[in-house]
């Protein structure tokens, strides 16, 4: 396999919180990655902009720090010295005047523009006030927003109509990174570049399908963020939601930004209300010395929840009758992310000794190891009877991929760079936001006015007994946690 690089236009690039922890573990690693593959024209521009008083000279040494921690192992010098060539710093108060003339003054008027609001979702508004203001952005500039985006349907329609007051759509690029991964992307080729899956992707064929994304961390370090968030709106309704779109939507009519968001759009309306039996919430508890969840946040009543399980309908021709099933959580038995599309059983089975068979299955790992393996029926090798047993058929990209040396690129990497590109087909429209907030609110709401706290699980298990239940009444079973 080898890779084709075409190199981008020349490009100013922002990045507004750029003393961040989100700038230096991914934007200026992922910067530098791109920069070192030859992807960017030696004339570009990475103008960090923060409240920290430094200079050009100052950032280019946390730059490099930066990308000794997080960046390849294998970074050349002279690869280094030429990205950090290209930065610049302006110490900068998004919330006040200082430091906007010396950004004006810096930026270029006859190149790309970018604008990555990597701070928190309160300051966009500052932040796109002042461009505008300062007469900073041309009319073809990009803003990238980070998520979180919005906390219920009504703050998100506030965040974008704020938004909306100074940039068009095409110039927003909301950042899910879910959808910078290979995987994700894949999963749109092969949907619809073979014929091999699509006409099977019904309810005709599929018996459900299964999204597990497990963390073994807890929430210690940020609890209080995430005290006031939980896994619904901090994974189900922005990640996990993107990857129900891409395995449900229609085939668009083109690979083009708005005929794929249009498809996903369509998938997150036709989503049915979710009935309190079909949800679990838990929390971890406390085991062996090791804090719990309500001690990681310090919040002795908390009910957010660090899991969630839920069974999702999708009200269509296609799926009706077809059940996704989503997990999520945190301290959980292994770091995993993968959605599994479990077929239905052959009709008839006509070997006597079938107790083997299981159903056909399309696992598509995200993490770790990024690949697919479609799990088939055959006949055990050897003499003797016609004993049948499932075995993968695997495709991992990282192995494809590391015979050439090449390291599979981050998400960042890839949504950078199609930012420069011009490019909104992986990053999240507005009304598809707000439309998952629609989906969502009600579920909220319903735990806050509730009084039943969430359910208590075990640190390195599955999560609560009453999330394996949610298959298990069903006559299902959810595939193993394992990395
Ligand atoms: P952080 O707190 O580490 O950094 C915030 C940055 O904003 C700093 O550079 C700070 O100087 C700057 N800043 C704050 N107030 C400012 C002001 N008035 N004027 C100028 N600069 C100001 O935050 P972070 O973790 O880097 O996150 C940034 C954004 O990305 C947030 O919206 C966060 O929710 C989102 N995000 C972060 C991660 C992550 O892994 N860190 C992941 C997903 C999303």
């Amino acid at each position: 396999m080898v890779s084709r690089l075409i190199e981008v236009g020349d490009f100013d690039l922002v990045i507004f919180g750029a003393t961040g922890d989100l700038a230096r573990r991914k934007i200026l690693p992922g910067l530098f990655r791109r920069h070192a593959a030859g992807q960017f024209p030696a004339a570009s521009r990475i103008i960090g902009a923060a409240r920290s008083d430094m200079d050009t000279e100052g950032y280019r040494r946390e730059a490099r720090d930066a990308i000794a921690e997080f960046g390849p192992r294998d970074a050349d010098e002279a690869q280094i010295a030429s990205f950090l060539d290209c930065l610049a710093y302006v110490a900068i108060d998004v919330t006040g005047e200082r430091g906007w003339s010396e950004l004006g003054a810096l930026m270029r008027p006859d190149v790309v523009q970018a604008f990555y609001f990597s701070v928190a979702p309160a300051l966009f508004g500052d932040i796109a006030e002042r461009l505008a203001r300062h007469a900073i952005a041309g009319p073809d500039a990009r803003i990238v927003v980070e998520k979180p985006f919005g906390r219920d349907l009504a703050s998100a329609r506030a965040l974008n109509a704020t938004l909306a007051r100074h940039f068009e759509e095409r110039q927003i690029y909301r950042i899910d990174h879910y959808l910078g991964k290979e995987t994700v992307q894949n999963l749109m080729a092969v949907r619809f570049a073979n014929m091999l899956f699509e006409p099977l992707w019904n309810v005709h064929y599929i018996d459900h399908v299964q999204i597990t994304v497990a963390e073994t961390v807890g929430v210690a370090g940020r609890g209080a963020y995430y005290d006031q968030s939980g896994a619904m709106r901090d994974m189900v309704q922005n990640h996990l939601m993107q990857l129900v779109c891409l395995i449900a939507m229609e085939p668009p009519w083109h690979f083009d930004p708005d005929a794929v968001r249009d498809e996903k759009l369509k998938v997150i309306r036709a989503l049915e209300p979710v009935p309190p039996g079909d949800i679990v919430r838990g929390q971890y508890a406390a085991e062996d010395g090791d804090p719990g969840y309500r001690d990681d946040v310090e919040n002795p009543d908390s009910r957010t929840e660090s899991f969630v399980a839920l069974k999702l309908r999708i009200a269509n021709w296609r799926w009706q009758g077809v059940p996704f099933y989503l997990r999520t959580g945190k301290r959980l038995r292994d770091r995993t992310s993968e959605i599994a599309v479990v077929f239905r059983e052959p009709p008839h089975l006509i070997f006597d000794d079938h107790a083997e068979q299981q159903a056909n299955q399309l696992v598509i790992r995200l993490q770790p190891n990024e690949g697919m393996n479609l799990r088939v029926n055959i006949k055990e090798p050897g003499p003797g009877g016609m004993r049948l047993v499932q075995v993968p058929l695997d495709m991992s990209f990282a192995e494809a991929l590391g015979k050439e040396g090449r390291d599979m690129p981050d998400a960042y990497e890839r949504l950078i760079t199609d930012v420069i590109r011009g490019n909104q087909t992986l990053f999240m429209r507005g009304d598809e936001v707000e439309a998952a907030w629609a989906w969502a609110d009600p579920i909220i709401a319903a735990w806050e006015n509730a009084s039943a706290a969430p359910e208590s699980y075990d640190p390195g298990t599955s999560g609560p007994d009453q999330a394996l239940g949610l298959m298990h009444r069903d006559g299902r079973r959810w595939r193993e946690i394992k990395a």
